[in-house]
């Protein structure tokens, strides 16, 4: 099944503008960040604003043109995208393209068994990512280390401790294993050893928070989905008293 997130689809629109076209955007093929319906968007109205303003910023020495309404063809509802031209490059400008509404949030991931606390973190920092991947980062690692302390049972430390510890076990995948490894070199661990890094803020990149989510999902199938699967497909598969085995 074809999936394009909107943001994505408009960023290869705008690499591939040729300067001589019209700016209106048409057939954008992306799935609705609204319903998720894989569709064609097409411009509906467009309102030229000053350069200067906010949206200029959202790219670095770029000249805010337009905020574009996109709808969807299936719900109806609608996108805004700012366009700007980007600084001209060997005499050519270039075009840019950026949602601001809706949000884009990454899909839920959380097993339905995880408690409450820790799940409103990870919600939350699934809501922030695109604003503040600093906050989201931190609300993924306290998540993370709920996770390793009742899952895995790891001694209640430092998280780099806990990571250390956790990066040791059978339970995890040798993926997750080296991933987990990676979350302590993104949020430079080792230099603070004895703080807690679940609550230390440091700088952390949209990528690396990003990324820092990701290995939190992989903890999620391998010590709740899996197991939850494998113990479902083991009661099923267990003979009950009276069933005939191998008759
Ligand atoms: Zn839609």
């Amino acid at each position: 099944m074809t999936s394009t997130d909107l943001q994505t689809a408009l960023t290869k629109y705008a690499e591939a503008w040729d300067t001589t076209l019209t700016e209106k955007l048409t057939g954008i093929a992306a799935n609705c960040p609204h319903c998720g319906v894989f569709a064609s968007f097409d411009q509906l109205t467009a309102a030229g604003i000053a350069a200067g303003t906010i949206l200029a910023a959202l790219q670095p020495g770029g000249v805010a043109r337009q905020l574009i309404q996109l709808q969807c063809p299936s719900c109806r509802r609608l996108s805004i995208v700012a366009s700007a031209y980007g600084p001209p490059q060997g005499g050519k400008r270039s075009l840019s393209l950026q949602l601001l509404w809706p949000p884009t949030i990454r899909p839920d991931r959380a097993p339905e068994t995880l408690c409450v606390g820790p799940r409103r973190d990870y919600d939350e920092a699934r809501q922030v990512l695109s604003l503040s991947p600093t906050a989201a980062a931190l609300l993924t690692r306290r998540c993370l280390q709920h996770v390793l302390r009742t899952k895995l049972k790891v001694a209640p430390s430092s998280l780099f401790k806990e990571i250390g510890e956790a990066i040791g076990r059978s339970e995890l995948s040798s993926h997750t294993r080296t991933a987990l490894d990676h979350v302590r070199q993104i949020g430079n661990f080792a230099a603070h050893p004895t703080v807690d890094q679940a609550v230390l803020v440091t700088d952390v990149s949209a990528e690396e928070a990003c990324y820092t989510l990701e290995v939190l999902e992989r903890l999620f199938d391998d010590l709740y989905r899996i197991p939850d699967q494998i113990q479902q497909m083991n009661s099923r598969l267990k003979p009950g008293p009276g069933t005939p085995v191998n008759p």
